[in-house]
């Protein structure tokens, strides 16, 4: 089947939607969904920087969200045609980790998702001419009018939910979230410090204030603090002086957690240097420099950890996500930008800029 979709050729071009062709429909445990809505994450722009780990040419985005139009298995299957999904990121659903509960941490996860997909797929993308596109990008592929996705990493949700706007449920809002639902277990009492308030670290700061954690939120951009003071943080300001002293005077000297979403060595210091003892640093960004550790820093049972995808299982975390949107306490939804998928080079100058937090593409909609 021939559709239209968002192809990067390389790192330095800009995205161009054209038409691709799908020569394979679902096989068994995979499903082709019609995508309402696909979120762009930070990990999508990051390839423009991966140093070609990343093969080209691909059509990101792994935010995406829609409705099963075709199934590769019977009428027995957990997700059947009609049914509304939001997609998350892939795993081999058979390595230790994936058979604990961990899918985040499969064996695989880094071919899977960011590094050329699953080797069955290849040449099953090609561009109108016939040229190879890479197997899909996080199972998924989703800046696209369709995507063909492994079942397992499907989520069904309530066909009255607002479709095109769950996709970030699957990535971006699941790893900040989940950094504090399930690493961190954080809860009243506890205290938190979010460095950068982003995708990641808004929704990190908005499942802390559901759960009614004190928390501070730092970042450069006085307009981003403003949305983490609307959601609840105490904003502070990362080019001051002194940054650990203030972030322990509104923790109640010293915060037990730690969320780092901006790789940033210095303000990572200072939120190491603002732990109470026994508190956790969670790092969701990858380092771009080494982290010098001065002595004694894990003194009094500190530790620092890595933390993907928000140690979620996305059937679990997501429906509890939508959960407490429905509820009012997790206003997602505010932090999203929509943009025709035509548009996805100005909805990337936008995020590049700070100008938005969350864009999300939407295909045009066409008559089948
Ligand atoms: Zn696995
Ligand atoms: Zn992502």
């Amino acid at each position: 089947m021939k559709f239209r979709a968002a192809v990067l050729r390389s790192h330095e071009t800009p995205f161009a939607v054209e038409e691709i062709v799908l020569s394979t429909g679902p096989a068994a445990g995979e499903i082709l969904v019609e995508i309402a809505g696909c979120g762009m994450c930070r990990t999508d722009l990051a390839v423009r920087h991966s140093a070609g780990r990343t093969p080209l040419p691909a059509v990101l985005g792994h935010e995406g969200s829609g409705v099963v139009v075709a199934s590769g298995d019977g009428p027995d299957s957990t997700i059947g045609l009609g049914d509304h999904v939001v997609l998350s990121f892939d795993s081999c659903g058979d390595c230790r980790n994936c058979r604990s509960a961990a899918p985040a941490y499969c064996d695989s996860f880094a071919s899977l998702n960011l590094f050329g997909g699953r080797e069955e797929d290849a040449s099953r993308l090609t561009d109108a001419v016939g040229g190879a596109l890479a197997p899909r990008w996080f199972g998924q592929s989703s800046f696209a009018e369709y995507a063909l996705v492994p079942a397992r990493n499907a989520v069904r949700v309530d066909a009255a939910l607002p479709l095109e706007l769950l996709g970030p449920l699957g990535c971006g809002t699941l790893t900040g979230a989940g950094a504090v639902l399930n690493t961190f277990r954080a809860g009243p009492g506890d205290t938190l410090v979010v460095l950068g308030a982003g995708a990641v670290g808004l929704a990190a700061v908005m499942a802390a204030t559901a759960g009614g954690v004190r928390t501070v939120a730092v970042d450069r951009h006085p307009e981003r603090l403003d949305l983490a003071e609307r959601f609840g943080a105490v904003p502070l300001p990362a080019a001051k002086a002194g940054l650990a002293e203030r972030i322990r005077r509104y923790t109640d000297g010293g915060a037990q957690y730690a969320l780092d979403t901006t790789a940033s060595a210095p303000l990572i210091n200072d939120a190491l240097r603002a732990l109470r003892p026994t508190g956790t640093l969670g790092l969701v960004a990858r380092l771009r420099t080494a982290l010098q550790l001065e002595p004694g820093t894990l003194d009094g049972g500190r530790s620092i950890r890595h933390i993907c995808e928000g140690d979620a299982v996305p059937e679990l975390l997501i429906p509890r996500l939508i959960g407490l949107w429905q509820a009012g306490r997790f206003p997602f939804d505010q932090l999203i930008r929509t943009y025709p998928l035509a548009d996805i080079n100005e909805a990337e100058r936008d995020c590049d800029a700070g100008r938005v937090i969350k864009p999300v593409l939407l295909p045009e909609r066409r008559d089948r």
